[in-house]
């Protein structure tokens, strides 16, 4: 018998079959959770990188010991075991624009002046330097899904949707990349330039996604569901990204989910503005919401950074903000609608942090929306209910057969997992743990990367 110690600090290949005892896994990720408990003691057997079976732990180590003398075994001693992370909704193809060169803007639409003005200079090289590195950084940390979005900025598709397919094959195995196009709906109104925009994105097997601003031209949107059945795509909507309600959108997406039986194959993020409305008329929005089957994603970094930011307009002044950017997460789940968190920006004019842990983002998720215990109950927003919304083939739930793509934290609860996230956890990809090689990677990569190219 081996403790948990022994596959903490082994460097050694892990046998082909072992067995993982006292793992205490929640009930969120379990086929047939103990029904008075939000999390259970289990053990679960490996096998040539499938779990090969999961059951409650016995109640006697000692004799489980004495009668498995010659499995490989190692007790967690109840340490957490959930399935690796599946984050929904990132910007890969904007990451790290701060270190070379760019800076934080504190408002979204500031920040997407600075990212268009910004397009003419991304070459393929920089491209891909700036996306491996975030697929690296997410991998370490145990993702094995990431969708991203990719600014649509040229017609037959921008240099970075064809550098993020080129990606997501280099990447198949380690992270499996979704992608999803972003453009503004008023695009929408040429009616060419939309139907080969979702020409592209059915030929890269992508996701058909749309930015959704205030005072939007919200007539043309039935013409994203009009291309979305045509060619056959999800959806996948930045919709509501402010706290104004009457500048409010979401209803709209939500009528023609409802009208056009699209609300499964549909997603819609951030949605802050349900934050700042009247209870009623929030509820009634959720209510439709959830009717329609909408999945919601809710982005607490970028969210919490951008909204109500309290710049005075010649950004000389300062208060502390008052309102809160992320939507109703509570409201939403007590009407069971799919939720799911997720990273959005990292170290771009949007927000001048993240670091692609879908953990981290639970971590700050429990405190800015009062999540109780986040491990045991939530969960699923990093793991199966992302998967989910993305349509992955393994929903993330912990069974017979699944993949053994896991994360073991050396927290025993909530509050000792949520303390200590960047700390004691191991990744298991396919019942091994990643490569010695793999490691978070340096920023000084992107010293003079742009000088350098621009040189050569
Ligand atoms: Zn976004």
């Amino acid at each position: 018998m081996n403790s948990i110690n022994d596959i903490f600090q082994s460097a050694a290949l892990l046998p082909a079959r072992y067995t993982l005892l006292n793992a205490h896994v929640p009930a969120a990720l379990l086929d047939c959770p103990a029904s008075d408990t939000y999390s259970t003691k289990t053990t679960v057997r490996i096998a040539n990188g499938f779990i090969e079976s999961i059951e409650e732990s016995p109640s006697n180590t000692q004799n489980y010991r004495n009668e498995h003398v010659k499995e490989f075994v190692f007790d967690l001693q109840d340490a957490t075991l959930v399935s690796a992370f599946v984050d929904p909704h990132t910007h890969l193809d904007k990451g790290d624009l701060l270190s070379i060169g760019l800076h934080p803007e504190q408002d979204l639409f500031d920040a997407i002046k600075s990212v268009r003005a910004d397009y003419a200079q991304w070459t393929e090289n920089e491209l891909r330097t700036r996306i491996e590195f975030a697929l690296q950084t997410a991998w370490v940390h145990g993702s094995r899904a990431i969708n991203t979005f990719c600014d649509w900025a040229a017609p037959g598709g921008p240099l970075a949707w064809h550098v993020l397919k080129e990606l997501r094959q280099e990447w198949a195995g380690r992270i499996e990349l979704v992608l999803t196009s972003l453009a503004r709906i008023d695009q929408l109104a040429d009616h060419q330039y939309s139907t080969n925009l979702a020409q592209t994105v059915a030929d890269g097997q992508g996701v058909l996604g749309w930015f959704i601003y205030p005072e939007a031209p919200v007539n043309l949107l039935s013409k994203a569901f009009d291309l979305a059945e045509r060619f056959d795509l999800r959806l996948d909507f930045h919709v509501d990204e402010h706290l104004d309600p009457p500048q409010g959108n979401l209803g709209h997406v939500t009528k023609l989910a409802q009208e056009r039986d699209y609300g499964k194959r549909t997603v819609c993020g951030h949605c802050c503005v349900l934050a700042n409305m009247q209870a009623d008329s929030r509820d009634s929005l959720l209510d439709a919401v959830a009717k329609a089957q909408i999945s919601m994603v809710c982005l607490p970094f970028t969210n919490l950074y951008l909204q109500d930011n309290g710049l005075t307009k010649d950004k000389s002044g300062r208060k502390t903000p008052r309102l809160r950017g992320l939507f109703p997460v509570h409201e939403a789940r007590a009407r069971a609608i799919q939720l799911a968190f997720g990273s959005d920006n990292h170290r771009d004019p949007f927000f001048p942090a993240g670091d692609l842990d879908p953990l981290q983002t639970l971590s700050l998720a429990s405190l800015a929306a009062q999540l109780d215990n986040p491990v045991e109950e939530w969960i699923d927003t990093i793991t199966s209910g992302p998967a989910r919304l993305l349509n992955l083939k393994w929903d993330g739930v912990l069974r017979r057969g699944a993949p053994a793509d896991l994360i073991i934290h050396r927290g025993r609860n909530s509050a000792e997992v949520i303390s200590r996230v960047a700390h004691g956890r191991i990744v298991l990809r396919d019942g091994q743990r990643l490569p010695e090689s793999a490691c978070l990677p340096d920023f000084r990569q992107f010293d003079n990367l742009r000088a350098d190219i621009n040189a050569a």
